[in-house]
């Protein structure tokens, strides 16, 4: 395997200059001004490939949190945003896709910096999902309505769709604008006011992103940004005046914000957490894709997507060759500068991850799976992870049941369909699945048997702005994406007139 050291003696192409990278106003924002933090805290915003500090930015805290909501049930409340025309709403969220797509670039250049990604990842798979779902979401704006419905005799019943008010939108740091476009784009076209609090990781691209939300000309008070840790997300969950949060994270603090909710109001929650999904592949698939589907689907974004196929269950009829082959492509993988043509996998977020990562590779040689590549573990510059995979796995190991988020895949062999649902099905997540195999029937008894939120047939990880994404069980609560995605910052209104 290239090694990043092997690598970076090559004179690498680069596809963006960093010197040329232009960092954002570095303040909250709130009500349409750039401010400084009430503390006059700061947190740093690092380069997870040089390991190092690129910029500080204010730190938002409690206080901070308050002046936000303030701002924002003001804009609710009394503003002009909830109550102007749904096509001038539209025309705002079509203007601000506009300027990501003018500046397509450099807020790709943004993420890939502060977050590790390949740049041609966040160029050529990201950042055109956030105009997509601007874009379409500003299309939906206008045509948000509710029903006539025919009751008893004497009375006239018709429905309204009104904005559910304030939202907390709570993100996490691995794909920081597409999560945040997932939440602002629905709750903007619905009419509400909003507070985003990107993670402390990735403070980056929100924070630009606010920066064109202001060019674009969105009133005061209507997105609020907080750059901060957990404790600001926690202000927005127990506020009583936030009706609502999105959040994106891990399955403990989705737990956390679901024991906090009713005290002191009763929020809408929607929660998008974390998964372990299988991915199955059966005699008869076409093993070509199938491999390269399969490795892509765990290896993608350095293994840090919450839809990651990480359980990869191979019919025993291909095992052998299936096994053979993931292990190549494995090796093949070219760790290095995120910026360069050549990578293919840039470093974990932090240090943090890094080792937690680490150490589930250790647990899985220590409860006796199998490791076939990614035995020595990454002690070079940048917070990389050899790519690693294993195989005599089973479901009572703790690779094969926790979220690792890392580049890390687990072959399970099976001999029959009902052997396969069953261990598919034997996780408390279920928030993807695929199925490879060429009998129509077969894949479709098998993908309606599967408790997953989003089921990929002979394909993976198709996520776009229109398809629907959610959990089943403890991989959360509600749907993002498409129209779906509209309803949880919908309140439903039954009007009835007596003739
Ligand atoms: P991860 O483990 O991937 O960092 P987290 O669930 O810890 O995921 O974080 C996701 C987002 O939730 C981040 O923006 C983080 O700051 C925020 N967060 C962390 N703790 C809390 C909390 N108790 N309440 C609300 N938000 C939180």
């Amino acid at each position: 395997m290239k090694t990043l050291q092997a690598l970076t003696r090559r004179n690498m192409t680069q596809l963006y200059d960093r010197s040329k990278i232009q960092l954002p106003t570095r303040k909250l924002l709130i009500n349409n001004e750039w401010v400084d933090s009430v503390s006059g805290q700061e947190l740093i915003a690092n380069d997870p490939y040089f390991e190092r500090a690129i910029t500080t930015v204010q730190r938002a805290s409690k206080e901070d949190a308050r002046l936000a909501i303030k701002s924002a049930r003001k804009a609710f409340d009394q503003g002009h945003y909830p109550r102007m025309s749904p096509k001038s709403r539209a025309n705002l969220l079509l203007k601000l896709a506009d300027l990501i797509e003018k500046n397509i670039d450099d807020l790709a250049a943004l993420e890939s910096l502060n977050n590790g990604k390949t740049f041609s990842d966040a160029r050529n798979g990201d950042l055109p999902m956030v105009v997509n779902l601007f874009r379409y979401y500003g299309g939906l704006a206008e045509k948000i309505h509710g029903k006539t419905i025919p009751i008893m005799g004497g009375h006239f019943c018709f429905t309204r769709e009104e904005p559910v008010g304030v939202c907390g939108l709570i993100t996490p740091w691995n794909y920081p604008l597409v999560i945040a476009a997932m939440k602002l784009g629905p709750a903007l076209a619905a009419g509400c006011t909003t507070i985003l609090k990107p993670a402390e990781q990735t403070p980056l691209s929100s924070l630009r992103l606010g920066e064109l939300i202001l060019e674009a000309g969105f009133p005061e008070g209507v997105v609020n940004i907080l750059s901060g840790f957990g404790d600001v997300g926690d202000a927005l969950v127990t506020h009583p005046e936030v009706d609502k949060i999105s959040f994106t994270g891990s399955t403990e603090v989705g737990r956390q914000i679901l024991a906090k909710n009713g005290h002191p109001n009763i929020k809408r929650i929607t929660l998008e957490l974390g998964g372990k999904s299988a991915n199955i592949i059966l005699d008869d698939a076409d093993i070509e894709s199938a491999l390269l589907l399969a490795h892509a689907g765990v290896f993608g974004n350095q293994g840090q997507s919450c839809n990651a196929g990480t359980r990869v269950y191979v019919h025993s009829k291909i095992y052998d060759e299936f096994v053979e082959r993931s292990v190549k492509l494995a090796k093949e993988r070219v760790l290095g500068d995120p910026f360069s043509a050549e990578t293919t996998q840039g470093p974990q977020i932090n240090a943090v991850q890094q080792k937690k990562i680490h150490e589930y590779i250790k647990s899985g040689i220590e409860q006796n799976a199998k490791l076939l590549t990614g035995k020595n573990l990454y002690e070079g510059k940048g917070y990389f992870v050899n790519p690693a995979v294993f195989v005599d796995v089973n479901e009572k190991m703790k690779i094969a049941q926790e979220e690792i988020f890392g580049p890390v895949m687990s072959i399970l062999r099976f001999d029959n369909d009902a052997e396969v649902i069953q261990r598919a099905n034997s996780s408390h997540y279920g928030l993807a699945a695929g199925v490879f195999g060429k009998d129509f029937g077969r894949v479709n008894r098998i993908a309606k048997a599967l408790r997953a939120g989003s089921v990929y047939i002979n394909c993976y990880d198709v996520f776009q702005h229109a398809t629907p994404f959610g959990g089943f069980k403890d991989s959360g609560i509600g749907r993002e994406l498409g129209k779906h995605g509209l309803i949880p910052y919908l309140e439903t209104k039954t009007v009835v007139f007596k003739e």
